[in-house]
């Protein structure tokens, strides 16, 4: 199987919806793309964060729950990521910076759900 992943298509937001958060001293530009992540094999996420570019790339098909949960979690890797945690000389490696993210999101939706 070809795993090599084809370079998304920016596309223009829909009206209403972010394209800057500003994580710490950085603004992180949203970008809404293409493909569906959903339907195309080739990916393998709804999102992600690019660090070096300062940039949060989000699948623009995704549904509403879908595309809040992705935001907040690649928002997670941003803040992460401008702590220095998961950097070279930081605490936290790169799997464990995922589960971080995983992590805060959960009790965030359980805050969500009023369990908390
Ligand atoms: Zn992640």
């Amino acid at each position: 199987m070809n795993n090599k992943k084809k370079k998304p298509t920016v596309l223009t937001p829909d009206k209403g919806k972010p394209t800057l958060v500003k994580v710490g001293y950085r603004d992180i530009e949203i970008e809404w793309i293409s493909p569906d992540f959903k339907l195309d094999e080739l990916t393998d996420c709804f999102g992600q964060y690019k660090s070096r570019e300062g940039v949060i790339q989000m699948q623009k098909s995704l549904c509403g729950q879908e595309e809040s949960n992705t935001l907040l979690h690649e928002v997670m890797h941003a803040c992460v990521y401008g702590a220095g945690l998961n950097q070279a000389e930081g605490p936290l490696k790169e799997d464990n910076a995922e589960k971080l993210c995983m992590h805060v999101f959960m009790v965030l939706d359980l805050t969500r759900q009023k369990v908390l």
